[in-house]
Formats: C-alpha cells, sequence, structure tokens
C-alpha cells in the first residue's frame, strides 16, 4: 500500500472510531483519514481537541444527537442520506464516531445503508470505551484470576420494560460464574440497573466501579459494591458519559492504584484533574 493509498479516498465514506477521548487514542489509520477528510461528520461525544484538529479546509458537520444550541437534532435517516449525498458528490467522508464505530454507535445501520446505496465504504476500528476506561483507571476487564469473560450491554434500556432485550438474569448468572460486566450508557438508570442485577441474585457485596469521562482531564473514577455504588456515584456526581463496571476485577485497582500514572492528568498538564474514590 502507498502512502496515498492510505489516504481518505474520492466517493468513499469512512466509519471511524475516535477513541474513548483523548487525541493521542486515535489510531494511525484515523489520524490519516482524517488529515485528508473533506467532509467530517462527527457525533456530540468526540473530544474537542479532535474535532480542532481537523484539516482547516475540511467541512464539519456535528450531528450529534444531543439537542445543539437552537435545540436541532440530526435524525438517523438525515445522517444517512448525508453521508450517502457527501460521497455521491465525490467528497472524502468521515465519519466520526467516539470509541469504536460498531460498539453502540449505529455504526451497523450506517454500513447497511450506504452498501444499499451502492457508497463505498471502510469500517476503521477504533479504541472502544467499553475497554478503554476500565484500563486506564486501572481495572483490566480479563485477568487470570478474576474474569475469563466480558459482556459489553447497554444500561440504557428500562429494566422493567415488558420486552426487554437485555436479560438481567443472564447478567447476574455471568457476573455470578465471574465474568465482566461493562455497562454502557447507564448513568441515568443505575439504580434500576443495580437493583435489577440484586433482584436476578448476584452478590450485592460485588465489587463496582464507575469511570467518567476517561482519557479526559476531569476524568472521575468511583468504586464500591452493588449495594454501595448508588450512593457513592450521587455523593461525586457521576454524570455522563461513564462506564460501570461489575466484577471481581474492579478490585484489581487497588492493587495497581497507588502506581498508576494518569493518562488524563498527563496529557492535560496545568488542568485540574479531579478524582473521587471510594474503597
Ligand atoms: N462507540 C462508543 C460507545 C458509544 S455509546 C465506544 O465504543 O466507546 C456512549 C457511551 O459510551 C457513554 O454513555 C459511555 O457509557 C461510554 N463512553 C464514551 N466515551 C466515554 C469516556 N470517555 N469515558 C467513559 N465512558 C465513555
Amino acid at each position: 500500500m502507498t502512502d496515498a493509498d492510505r489516504t481518505a479516498q474520492p466517493g468513499t465514506v469512512y466509519l471511524v472510531g475516535a477513541g474513548p477521548g483523548d487525541p493521542d487514542l486515535l489510531t494511525v489509520r484515523a489520524r490519516r483519514l482524517i488529515d485528508s477528510a473533506d467532509v467530517v461528520m462527527h457525533d456530540s461525544l468526540v473530544h474537542d481537541e479532535v474535532i480542532s484538529s481537523c484539516p482547516a479546509d475540511a467541512t464539519l458537520v456535528d450531528v450529534g444527537k444531543r439537542p445543539g444550541p437552537n435545540g436541532e437534532r440530526t435524525t438517523q435517516e438525515e445522517i444517512h442520506d448525508l453521508l450517502v449525498e457527501n460521497a455521491s458528490d465525490g467528497q472524502r467522508v468521515v465519519r466520526l464516531k467516539c470509541g469504536d464505530p460498531t460498539v453502540f454507535a449505529r455504526g451497523g445501520e450506517e454500513a447497511e445503508h450506504l452498501a444499499a446505496a451502492g457508497v463505498d465504504f471502510e469500517i476503521v476500528p477504533g479504541v472502544t470505551s467499553a475497554i478503554a476506561a476500565p484500563a486506564v483507571a486501572g481495572i483490566p476487564v480479563t485477568h487470570r484470576d478474576h474474569a475469563s469473560m466480558l459482556t459489553v450491554v447497554t444500561g440504557h434500556e428500562d429494566p422493567t420494560k415488558e420486552e426487554s432485550a437485555i436479560d438481567w438474569d443472564a447478567l447476574a448468572a455471568i457476573a455470578d460464574a465471574g465474568g465482566t460486566l461493562a455497562i454502557l450508557m447507564g448513568v441515568g438508570r443505575l439504580p434500576d440497573n443495580t437493583a435489577a442485577l440484586e433482584a436476578s441474585g448476584l452478590d450485592p457485596d460485588t465489587p463496582v466501579a464507575m469511570v467518567e469521562r476517561a482519557t479526559y482531564h476531569d476524568e472521575q473514577v468511583v468504586t464500591g459494591t452493588l449495594e454501595t455504588i448508588v450512593d457513592r456515584a450521587e455523593c461525586v456526581d457521576i454524570s455522563p458519559p461513564a462506564v460501570t463496571l461489575v466484577g471481581e476485577v474492579v478490585e484489581v485497582r487497588d492493587a495497581v492504584d497507588s502506581c498508576l500514572a494518569s493518562l488524563s492528568s498527563q496529557l492535560s498538564s496545568g488542568s485540574q484533574h479531579s478524582r473521587a474514590e471510594g474503597d
């Protein structure tokens, strides 16, 4: 592959993972594609420094689903149409998503839509927060002595919903068998989700951690148990985005924390690094 082949090609859409936040966690491929893009369509969770590092002549489109300053939202259908329109105009399009583009990021839907429209595209994996957020906090999602399984699950769904796609009994059984749960989008429903796991028989003393804004200068980590985590998270005001980890691996943090140099404080020297801890 020549260097020219490694850059974004006209008429092609790249579904690119931007990593959990810190721009240093972009892949080399992501960096090359961003640097050669004509259009960058990004989500709201992509770090500001990644956005500001896009080429000055690239068109930036914020398609974040959160309400913008005027309350507008870009619908998924509009995103599909924009991707196809821009690629059909011969643009080099980078569709930039936080973490990995296929983990709770609708990359699969966008890929299906592009394929149906006959648009060339590539999926460029990114560093997912499901693994990176615990990792930077000293929590390995698997460990020879503690966990041989990892389950990544959305915590956004209402556990009392009749037709739930999430089987809390199965998740409790996995955690009980020594598997790690990584719950994304789970801040708002933390009380419901921990209650659902307890009701499904998971030991209330099971270790739990939450890592908020991993790799940002204001990253926060709070640890506790299934029983205590709701109060502890409330005490330090854990807010989205955060990843919740359930399982024995959380205890590894205690052993490594004193020597753990923080990525966020290294990279944001001068800005305040706050951490909230529970034992
Ligand atoms: N595609 C993304 C996930 C998008 S869903 C990925 O692979 O990481 C959005 C959720 O990701 C958030 O609610 C939060 O649970 C998690 N998340 C993303 N960035 C994060 C970060 N820097 N720190 C903690 N959690 C993060």
